[in-house]
């Protein structure tokens, strides 16, 4: 009996069944018998293909009946590409890169790989204008969801749930600290961002109410300048905007800073005059 193979579908969770050039959907579930009917997938096109297929579970086809209408091949581009379009969705499960760029990657990858000639492999590659949406579907699933997100201050919690966001995607330690007062504060900031602030001697303060969570009434982004550039350094999440918030954001800054073996010294502080 010859093999099959099972190509993933654009649907989550489903295969058409390949064999002998043909493509094949699933028409009847598995029986008692182990034995699964596929039929044609030509049968929805104007060619109406009747062809049914019976396979067991080693993967073997049992029998086939009837035989295909006058339609094409399956292009072996065509294959390769649905199996690509499925990496994809692997691949951005699996890595913290940009969506598109993965995406890119593995087509860009498999396209190349394909023994099927650049023409044929890029009339059946997935464009990412169409499947961008389903892509970021897969991506978000992975991350906190909405309802996992934090209600309130206290749920806050970096040794649980929200451990991941405590590490760069180096897998180095982001967060800087968290103080867990009253008046909470925490930072985030790597200790590359410590190096170059800790070489600055100036220092950009930049507090925005805008984009800071609802938690929290600010969100502050301190930025050091080097070598004629402007890096971005640590950003801190404040619960309130008084004096005694901003001391203790840069005292805690500084202090932390040297429990990693960084001293700051910076001679001007830009935007920041409520010391
Ligand atoms: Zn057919």
């Amino acid at each position: 009996m010859s093999k099959y193979s099972l190509i993933p579908t654009e649907k989550v969770g489903k295969h058409f069944l390949y064999h002998n050039h043909r493509l094949y959907n699933k028409l009847k579930e598995r029986d008692i018998y182990g034995i699964t009917i596929c039929r044609c997938r030509k049968y929805y096109s104007k060619s109406k293909c009747r062809v049914l297929l019976r396979s067991n579970d080693a993967g073997e086809v049992v029998s086939i009946k009837s035989i295909h209408k006058d339609h094409e091949d399956v292009k072996n581009a065509e294959v390769t590409m649905l199996v690509a379009r499925n990496s994809a969705k692997e691949n951005i499960r699996a890595s913290k890169g940009p969506v598109q760029k993965v995406f890119e990657k593995t087509i860009n990858k498999a396209i190349a790989e394909s023994q099927q000639g650049l023409k044929d492999a890029s009339k059946f590659a997935p464009k990412y204008k169409n499947i961008s949406k389903t892509l970021y579907k897969i991506k978000n699933k992975d991350q906190v969801s909405k309802d996992k997100l934090p209600n309130q201050i206290e749920d806050i919690n970096f040794e649980g749930d929200l451990n991941e966001y405590t590490m760069t995607n180096c897998k180095n330690r982001f967060l800087l600290y968290d103080d867990k007062q009253e008046e909470r504060i925490i930072c985030f900031a790597s200790n590359i961002q410590l190096e170059i602030l800790s070489k600055c001697k100036r220092w950009h303060v930049d507090g925005t109410f805008r984009a800071s969570p609802s938690l929290f009434y600010q969100v502050y982004l301190i930025h050091g300048w080097l070598n004629n550039e402007m890096h971005s350094c640590a950003y801190i999440f404040l619960r309130h905007k008084n004096k005694n918030s901003y001391s203790r954001m840069i005292d805690q800054l500084k202090r932390n800073a040297i429990v990693h073996g960084f001293v700051f010294q910076p001679e001007v502080i830009v935007g920041y005059y409520l010391i």
